[in-house]
């Protein structure tokens, strides 16, 4: 079939909306409509060729939200008609990770997905003329359709609108699931929050679902630390070199229960390691840092009890733990339209990157692929 996709033909150049085809689903796999998908810096930085596993040609894009259309031979995980979050990190049940409840690193198709294909080594997208195009991060929404692996979907309440679903697939769940999974935030804890964009307002929602007693938010932008209010900051503080010393004030002088750390500034990591608690305090590491760069930790920090610790995906189990979550949106324990800031058509794409540029806005979805 001919679906309008946004291709990643040359790093560092705008994405190329046009006409590509799609080949009906294999075994294990099924075939997504597309209904909503976010605009996410890892997408960007992808096309900008600054992340070093990036390649071309591929169709960007993994946030997504949609309808399953039809499934290939085999599939049992879902069916026509389910709602669907589109999963990077897939939940198969079966590898010694899946197993575990310590992680959601499914082994089982990631090598594969890390350089564009689906899991038996081809690609359902090619150009016109034939060429294959490759798939990003196992997902490629950046489509009015997708074809994908099923242990890569979750299946979501169809209650949710679809819109406010998409920034599950990435964003929302990474902050929420450091809060919840990761670093497991006990009651009353004291929490602090660096970056206030998508995945630390997420962090934000986590440590109060976790019924932490403080969250404190950092952020280089007021209006960022009024949506980090909005979201349960019970306190925000303007980012400087001084912030460190202004937690330990905070603190009794020792630090917070739990730090994260949502911006991938590394200066900023050391931050949210030096700011965590004597004793017992954990860091955790979200952000997304660039190639090369390192952690500075200062050994004592660890020798007198503090933890560091990171996750990819929020440590959630994308096909069990996104209902879950998207269900306690419905319940109304915290609201996940208010993250959208901005939606747009497909053919808006290359603007959403500008705007995260400017750091315009909470999170762009484009939910119309025509
Ligand atoms: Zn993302
Ligand atoms: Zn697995």
């Amino acid at each position: 079939m001919k679906v309008k996709a946004a291709v990643l033909e040359e790093f560092g150049r705008p994405l190329a909306v046009q006409d590509v085809e799609l080949a009906e689903p294999q075994a294990g796999e099924a075939l997504v409509r597309l209904e909503a998908c976010g605009v996410c810096h890892t997408d960007l930085y992808t096309a900008s060729g600054a992340d070093p596993t990036g390649y071309t040609d591929c169709v960007l894009g993994h946030e997504g939200a949609g309808l399953v259309e039809a499934v290939g031979p085999g599939v049992t995980l879902v069916a026509p008609g389910d709602h669907v979050v589109t999963l990077f990190a897939p939940e198969c049940g079966k590898c010694l990770h899946c197993l575990d409840p310590r992680t959601n690193r499914c082994v089982a198709i990631r090598d594969q997905q890390g350089v564009g294909f689906l899991p038996d080594g081809t690609t359902r997208f090619a150009r016109e003329n034939g060429e294959p195009l490759r798939h990003f991060m196992g997902t490629s929404t950046f489509a009015g359709y997708t074809v994908m692996p099923e242990i890569a979907l979750a299946k979501v309440s169809p209650e949710a609108p679809l819109a406010a679903c998409a920034p599950f697939a990435c964003g929302l769940s990474t902050g929420i699931g450091a809060a919840l999974f990761t670093a497991q935030v006990a009651p009353g804890s004291t929490c602090v929050v660096f970056g206030c964009g998508l995945v630390g307002l997420g962090a934000v929602i986590g440590c109060r679902l976790a019924g932490a007693d403080r969250v404190i938010a950092i952020d280089l932008s007021e209006s960022r630390l009024d949506e980090a209010r909005r979201h349960g900051a019970t306190d925000t503080r303007l980012a400087s070199d001084e912030t460190v010393d202004w937690i330990r004030g905070e603190t009794g002088g020792f630090g917070a229960d739990y730090t994260f750390e949502a911006t991938g500034n590394v200066r900023v990591m050391q931050q949210a390691v030096e700011s965590a608690r004597e004793a017992w305090g954990l860091a955790t590491m979200i952000g997304v840092a660039g190639k090369g760069e390192t952690l500075d930790v200062v050994p004592r920090l660890l020798i007198t009890g503090r933890r560091v610790t990171g996750s990819s995906f929020g440590g959630v189990k994308g096909r069990t733990q996104v209902p879950q979550l998207v269900d306690r949106w419905l319940a109304g324990e915290f609201n996940a339209e208010a993250l959208v800031t901005n939606t747009i058509p497909l053919e808006s794409v290359n603007d959403a990157f500008d705007a995260m540029e400017r750091q315009d806005g909470i999170r762009t979805v484009i939910t119309s692929f025509l």
